[in-house]
């Protein structure tokens, strides 16, 4: 799918959605040197639109330039004026919007500390990431064998660009051999994440997450964490194995783009008995009534046009 729409945000002017071209010598291009966010407006149930979780993505999407040590040439307020802008300057009541700071063209070694730092906002409507029947009924997902990054090889903090291609390896070799997405182990072993997602596990009406280690801290998977918590279920956040996956009763993948998606099989094994479980489909429910405004309790979460 290639997304087409009117305008895009380029260094702070709206240029024609054809016209956001950059010259193939852009030091991002060659070296990954960019950082990102993935981020999500929805259409509520009364007709308005919001952003969800607004604040949280642009303080990561600084957080992420601060971690690299490229700091974005705008205040935050700038930053969320332009996500709103793109939105509306594209006509879009739904959407999926991609903030990207990178580096431009200018000197072709490693060290470009002079080379201009681009930010553009795109915004494009984009349905289900691991499709309407995984959200309904789970996906399929394997073990890649491509381990995580270790937190001293990569900045696991930032969305930085360069990171991605780990990501993609993981993806494709589990698409290759026919699973919907790849979860991945950390240096040592333990379950992290998967390729653009957090990972959850339910046993015994128990919620666990994988901690702040070597995994992108997902504000999906925080806002899971602070639902299930509201609603009264024991909640960790603890390292755990492959085999305690495969044991679980339940377990789903979070992320701005996935949402809320239940895992029923992991490396050909079933995970619990039905798919999607009770604790999943609570949670996943009460993620869907918040983001469509149903649930005044997370008011504060959505950020209206
Ligand atoms: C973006 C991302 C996530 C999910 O984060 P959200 O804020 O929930 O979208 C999880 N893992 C990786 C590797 C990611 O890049």
């Amino acid at each position: 799918m290639s997304p087409k729409g009117k305008k895009i945000w380029f260094d702070g002017e709206m240029v024609p959605w054809d016209e956001a071209k950059v010259h193939v010598l852009t030091h991002c291009l060659h070296y990954g040197t960019g950082y990102f966010e993935g981020i999500r407006c929805y259409a509520l149930e009364d007709g308005r639109s919001a952003v969800f979780r607004l604040d949280e993505h642009v303080r990561r999407f600084f957080d992420s330039g601060h971690i690299l040590g490229i700091p974005l040439p705008y205040a935050p307020d700038q930053v969320k004026k332009a996500i709103l802008d793109v939105i509306r300057v594209n006509g879009l009541k739904e959407c999926y919007i991609r903030p990207l700071a990178f580096l431009g063209y200018g000197e072709m070694g490693l060290y470009a500390p002079d080379n201009p730092l681009h930010v553009i906002v795109a915004a494009w409507p984009w349905g289900a990431y691991l499709g309407d029947d995984g959200i309904k009924n789970g996906i399929r997902a394997k073990v890649s064998s491509y381990t995580r990054h270790h937190v001293n090889v990569m900045m696991t903090k930032s969305k930085v660009s360069g990171n991605y291609v780990n990501s993609v390896l993981a993806k494709n070799e589990v698409k290759k051999a026919g699973y919907d997405e790849a979860i991945m182990l950390d240096a040592e072993g333990y379950v992290a994440e998967a390729s653009g997602e957090n990972i959850f596990i339910v046993r015994q009406r128990r919620v666990k997450t994988t901690p702040f280690t070597s995994i992108l801290p997902g504000i999906t998977r925080e806002s899971v964490l602070i639902i299930a918590r509201d609603k009264g279920y024991d909640v960790l956040e603890e390292r755990f194995t492959r085999d305690e996956l495969y044991t679980a009763d339940e377990a789903f993948f979070t992320g701005t783009a996935a949402e809320v998606t239940p895992i029923r099989e992991v490396d050909n094994r079933k995970i619990g008995a039905s798919c999607p479980g009770a604790v999943t489909s609570d949670l996943q429910q009460t993620f869907f009534n918040i983001i469509k405004g149903k649930d005044k309790k997370y008011e504060r979460w959505l950020a209206c046009l």
